[in-house]
């Protein structure tokens, strides 16, 4: 039997496009390598902007966070709290936020199949054929396979985004001790000895701690060393990580930069497999979702129109350009060459927190990098504005370093 639309990859990409499709009466596959319940190496930070999309239900919101903690060599805890319903966030298990997009995708009538692993897809002038453990056609194909999809994309004459590393452990605490050692706050830390190019994170969820380092080559030893770090080694003194898959330490690719072309006839690329996660603290899920619904709402249109080719395709692409890219994306990745190629990455978060304790506005800002309740646009113009304010608090010497940094930034 031959589909609409077939889905590969079921991460929260491929099932926000599912459910979306399959709502407007579509014939929808999607195909999931793993087995149903499979862990994913992700700190499960899921701002309440996802709600754009389906209700988070509590329990599966495991943690509700109210607030930030940020942390340099210098200076921390420097602490926020978020009061504002836009500012609210969760931290949950991806497994559990995974298995319930899954779940409301099939409900809306996509046929869900796990442990299909595509191992080559043939695209021709009658539609798309997806081969693995079967073989199923369809009108059209979505990519959502994160970043493990990647020889799909190459074999179909598509760019691959380049990647940066994440390792990560779950470290068991009850509930109780978690709420008094980290609170219902995420935990940033911003310092190059850890992580050149990135960060590392403490993340609370109900009964465990998602523990963390990203970057560019990071390796374990990072990850090692950042266990020993201030804030964090006695909080995890004699704590255990918890067991996934034989494995107790994850590692896991995120893209770091957008792919030029996520389209061509009959396929769209979505998500980590397209480069949408965001560069300042590499979260992506909310990204993938917005590129699940505007694919599925592409293709909802080339279906009626009876027409997947490129062009038809490419509405896609200028969907997501207008709408991820000119709005937030562009502006990360200003956001980015100033943190993370400036050789300035502490010296600008100690000296944007201190404005902040002057200048709501400024505060409010800050709060949003994390919570995704203002635009990065809206946060680059704030931080422009205000820039007398950071030469006076980066004192002389740094900015002058920085300026060329941010001539670089102007022109993204
Ligand atoms: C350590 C770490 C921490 C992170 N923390 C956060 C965070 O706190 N908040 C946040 O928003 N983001 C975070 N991210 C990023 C986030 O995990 C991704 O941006 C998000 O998962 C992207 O969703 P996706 O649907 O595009 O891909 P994925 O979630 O990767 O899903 C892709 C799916 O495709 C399947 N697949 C792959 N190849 C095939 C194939 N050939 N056939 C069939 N199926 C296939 C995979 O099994 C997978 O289930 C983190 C990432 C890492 C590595």
């Amino acid at each position: 039997m031959a589909y609409d639309l077939i889905i590969v990859g079921g991460g929260p990409g491929g099932s926000t496009a599912a459910k979306i499709a399959a709502e407007r009466g579509l014939n929808v596959l999607l195909l999931e390598a793993d087995q149903e319940g499979r862990y994913k190496c992700c700190a499960g930070g899921i701002p309440v902007t996802n709600e754009e999309f389906t209700p988070i239900p509590k329990g599966v919101g495991e943690r509700e966070i109210a607030g930030g903690v940020v942390v340099t060599p210098k200076n921390g805890p420097m602490e926020f709290d978020t009061t504002g319903e836009k500012d609210k966030g969760y931290c949950m298990f991806r497994t559990d936020f995974d298995n319930y997009l899954v779940n409301i995708a099939r409900d809306a009538g996509t046929q869900v199949i796990y442990g299909f692993r595509a191992k080559g897809i043939e695209i021709n002038n009658e539609g798309v054929l997806v081969k693995g453990p079967q073989q199923y056609r369809s009108k059209c194909v979505i990519l959502a396979t994160g970043l493990g999809g990647a020889h799909l994309q190459r074999h179909l004459g598509m760019e691959v985004p380049p990647m940066i590393t994440g390792i990560q452990a779950e470290f068991t605490m009850p509930e109780s001790v978690i709420t008094e050692q980290f609170g219902n706050q995420v935990w940033e830390f911003f310092d190059r000895s850890i992580s050149e190019h990135g960060i590392a994170w403490a993340f609370p969820k109900q009964d465990a701690v998602s523990v963390g380092i990203l970057g560019r080559n990071i390796k374990i030893s990072n990850f090692e060393s950042f266990l020993r770090y201030p804030f964090i080694k006695d909080k995890l003194t004699g704590r255990e990580m918890k067991m996934f898959g034989g494995r107790k330490i994850w590692a896991a690719p995120i893209p770091d930069k957008l792919i030029a072309k996520p389209y061509r006839d009959r396929v769209m690329i979505i998500g980590d497999a397209c480069g949408t996660a965001d560069p300042i603290l590499y979260e992506g899920i909310y990204q993938a979702r917005l590129s699940g619904k505007l694919a599925a709402e592409t293709f909802s249109k080339a279906y009626d129109e009876e027409d997947f080719g490129e062009t038809s395709l490419a509405r896609y692409h200028n969907l997501l350009l207008k709408q991820l890219y000119e709005e937030d994306l562009r502006y990360s990745y200003k956001i980015h060459t100033l943190l993370y190629h400036s050789g300035l990455l502490e010296n600008i978060i100690d000296a944007a927190y201190a404005m902040a304790q002057e200048d709501p506005e400024m505060m409010q800002s800050i709060i949003a990098l994390f919570t995704r309740s203002q635009t990065r646009k809206r946060i680059w113009k704030v931080m422009l504005s205000h820039k007398r304010k950071l030469i006076k608090h980066l004192g002389i010497s740094s900015s002058l370093r920085l300026i060329p940094t941010l001539f670089r930034a102007s022109r993204i």
